[in-house]
Order: structure tokens, then sequence, then C-alpha cells
């Protein structure tokens, strides 16, 4: 029986400023519980919401990528519900029941040759943070914190057209990587995207799976839920139509309450915010766009010679796709590509660590230059770049101060060589009889030049030493 998936994603939206309708910080993470708040994302009596106009840009802009169509005039309803990290008792949101109305609806991505339908894409802001502290499970505390409350989120709703956990794993990546692309979101933050997800058989009630805290649980919660729905099928029992929670301890979902409907919520237009006409923008924000990954991909690959396998990697992350640009001449292509997908990105393999750095395109370039041009060898070229992203020194007073300079010079080679070859009796029988401990040797020579022997110049010394050794040895 096939499964039908569909996903609501909830992204912050954490490049702007401020909060979605007041002056308070968008990012409220690493501050004191409580200080990031103000009447309006309290909720007092007498404030009044403003809408943040990048936080519509960028909600449009997602709209765009994802190939929605908005509407001509948006507007915010109020979901009104009661929980203690709710301080107005209701959300502002957007609704399409009166018609379109939301920032965009009707969208459709490529998913690994799939298509997957968005039916929406919403505009809100995010509720505060619960909290749960205390000496031990049963005496805990409920605390409630507001800094989060009222930053500005995006809801992403897909149609039910994934039908495996791979298909929701390549989806959700793929949305992570637009959304940094276009500058909506820093992934990388703790929370800034959510995922739940809904399951379904053919023909069977829906269940909806909420409160999964990473992307790889919900994919394995979402395997598990078309494992319960089929045994219980198969077993003739109806499926309820219900919210489960995902319980990462014994890795199943188990039933969190049953599902509220629209009319609970009893949502109704929030007549504080104005309308707002669109009129030409997304015309105007089209022409803006940054460049697709998918677009970018086969740029890289087409013009630039780069395997896909590697274009793929470099594409999707706009950080290094920058570097990589900048970086970037005619002959250096490939061997930068390289370097960037395999050491850089080892180095800054988080935000942080990127926006600490401190190496500069330019210099990037002159160490790609000297790996061709074999004035530096591969190890060294890694050496070095860990000291420019650290300290932001150039590459030349590295290579100057720390002699990373590759040995290219044929007689130091040979005393190299000749003197590991000495210094382990028995290895000159071993390697004229198995070319294994030719790569031995070969080992000893590199680790003894810290890196900096030309390879193959040491290979052709350790080959030449040996023959000189045959040529000695007696007729037999
Ligand atoms: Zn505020």
């Amino acid at each position: 029986m096939k499964a039908r998936i569909g996903l609501e994603i909830h992204c912050q939206l954490t490049t702007l400023k401020t909060k979605l309708f007041c002056g308070c910080r968008a990012d409220y993470r690493k501050m004191d519980p409580n200080t990031n708040v103000c009447p309006t994302c309290l909720g007092l009596p007498g404030s009044l919401p403003r809408l943040n106009g990048a936080a519509v840009k960028t909600a449009l802009l997602i709209a765009i990528a994802l190939g929605c169509k908005s509407p001509d005039v948006l507007s915010f309803f109020r979901k009104n519900y009661f929980y203690p990290d709710l301080p107005k008792n209701y959300q502002i949101t957007q609704l399409d029941i009166y018609g379109p109305a939301c920032v965009g609806h009707d969208g459709q991505i490529k998913v690994d040759d799939r298509d997957v339908r968005i039916s929406r894409i919403q505009l809100e802001e995010d509720p505060g943070r619960i909290v749960y502290s205390g000496a031990s499970e049963k005496n805990l505390e409920t605390l409630v914190d507001y800094n989060r409350a009222g930053a500005p989120l995006v809801e992403i709703v897909t149609e039910p057209d994934m039908e495996s956990p791979r298909d929701v794993r390549i989806f959700l990546n793929l949305m992570h990587d637009m959304l940094e692309n276009i500058g909506a979101s820093d992934a990388s933050l703790e929370g800034a995207i959510r995922a739940d997800a809904n399951v379904s058989l053919e023909g069977n009630n829906k269940v909806e799976i909420k409160n999964v805290s990473s992307f790889h649980d919900l994919e394995k919660a979402v395997g598990y839920e078309i494992m319960r729905q089929t045994n219980n099928i198969e077993n003739e029992i109806e499926i309820d139509k219900e919210t489960r929670q995902w319980d990462e301890k014994r890795r199943i979902t188990v039933s969190a309450r049953s599902k509220e409907s629209d009319t609970d919520y009893r949502y109704f237009l929030e007549h504080d915010v104005p309308w707002i006409e669109i009129g030409n923008a997304c015309d105007m924000l089209r022409k803006d766009m940054p460049e697709s990954i998918a677009t970018r991909r086969q740029r890289y690959t087409a013009e630039y010679g780069i395997s896909d396998q590697v274009a793929e990697i470099l594409s999707s992350q706009q950080y290094f796709a920058r570097i990589f640009e900048s970086a970037r001449t005619d002959e250096n292509s490939r061997e930068l590509a390289n370097i960037i997908t395999t050491d850089l990105m080892g180095l800054l393999e988080t935000r942080q660590k990127q926006a600490d750095s401190k190496l500069g395109s330019a210099e990037l370039g002159r160490l790609v230059g000297a790996m061709m041009d074999k004035r530096i060898t591969r190890t060294s070229a890694k050496s070095a770049l860990q000291s420019m992203v650290r300290d932001g020194r150039s590459f030349d007073d590295i290579v100057r101060e720390s002699g990373l300079g590759t040995v290219d010079d044929e007689s130091k080679i040979t005393e190299l060589v000749g003197s590991v070859i000495d210094s382990e009796p028995g290895l000159v029988n071993q390697a004229l009889a198995s070319p294994k401990a030719v790569h031995y040797i070969m080992g000893l020579v590199m680790k003894k030049s810290s890196g900096r022997a030309d390879p193959e110049m040491v290979r052709k010394a350790i080959e030449s030493y040996l023959d000189s050794k045959r040529n000695d040895a007696p007729d037999q």
C-alpha cells in the first residue's frame, strides 16, 4: 500500500534584524530569559503590531524560489488558542479561507525526479518557549521565556506527494540548502528550521507527527509510522485521525492529542495589521533572486569542467560557492574546487567558524596556484590553510617563515632517500622483493621531509636507488 507523506516546515527568518510585529531583536538566542520583549510581543493592552517589511520581502523570495503564485493583497488572521507560550492568546498568521491571502500558494519543486507540490507558504509569528527544568522528572518546574515570541516565521506546507522516509530526507535537505541560498535563514542555528509530517496509507485516516527535534528523527518517525499503520490495516484495526509524538528513547510514535479542527482556532481577520498590496514586488524580487543551486551546479560542471559530484557539494553551500567564485581563474577551477570541498569545508564546518575565518579568497588562490606549480605539496598546503584560516596570515609569509616550500632539489631528495633506507637495515631486500615496501619507504621519506618532498621525485629516487642495488647484486 502506497504511503502519502506531507510536510509542514517552519523556518525562522534568522537573517532579519527585528521581530515580525515589533522592534525587538529577531535573534533571541544567547539572551537572558524575558529580556527581548516589549508591550507588543507581550500582547499588553494598548499595544499595536507593526509589520516588518523585510520579513514580507524574504517570505516572498521563498515563495518565488518554490514556484508559488502570490496574491495581489496579503492579509493576516488571528489563530486563537490558549497556551502559556502565547502571551496574546492568539497567534498572528495567514489563512487562505476567503481566497488567496498568504504569501504564496500552488508551487512545485522537483525532488529527485519527483514533483512535490507546495500548497501554501504563510508568514506568521513564533510563540515563546516553554522550558522544563527541575531536580527530577517527578519534580519539574515549568518556565516560560518570551524572547522568541513574535520572531518572524515562515510556514511551508506541502501536498502529500512524498512516499518514503528517503523522499522526506531529500526534500528537507533541499529546503535547508535553498533557504540558506536565498539568505532567508541560517539553518545551522538550533531550532531555525523545524518540520512536522503527516502520514497516511491510501484511503485511510491521516496521522500527524509533531515536535520531532531533528530532521534525522523525523525520517525515523515517518518510517515507524508507515510500519505501524501497515500493521494496523493488516490486522483490520482502524487508524485514528490523531497527532502523535516521537519518543526518542523508545524510537516509536505515541498518541499525543486528538487533532483540533480549524473551527477550534476561531480564525478571524487581524484588523490591526493593514492589508498589504504587493503590486509588482514579485517581478522586482525575481530580478534580485540569487542563482538557484541547480543552475549553479550545472554551470560549474558545464563551464568549469568540475565533476558533478564535486559541483553538487560546492554549489549547495553559498558560503563556499562565493569563495570559489572569487578565487577562481580559468586555470585553477578543478584544483580550487577540490581543496575547498576536501580541506576547507572540514575546517569551516559551522557558520560560526565561517564567520570567524580570516581566510581571504585572493590568498586561497595563491595557495592553489603554488600547489599547481608544485611549489608546495598537498600536505603542506593543508597545514598552511589551517594557519591562514586561524590567523589570517598571508600565504607567502607562511611558506617563508615555516619553510613549507616543496623540497624539489634532486640531490637533497637522493640524500633523504639514502638516509631513510640506510636507517633500517633489511629495507632494501624487502623493497627489491615487494612493491609494498617501496610505498613504506615513500611514507618514511615524506614523513622525514614533513610532507614537503615532491612525491613524484621521491618515487623516482627510490627506484633509482633500488636499481643501483639490483645491479650490485651478484648474478644468481
Ligand atoms: Zn517586542
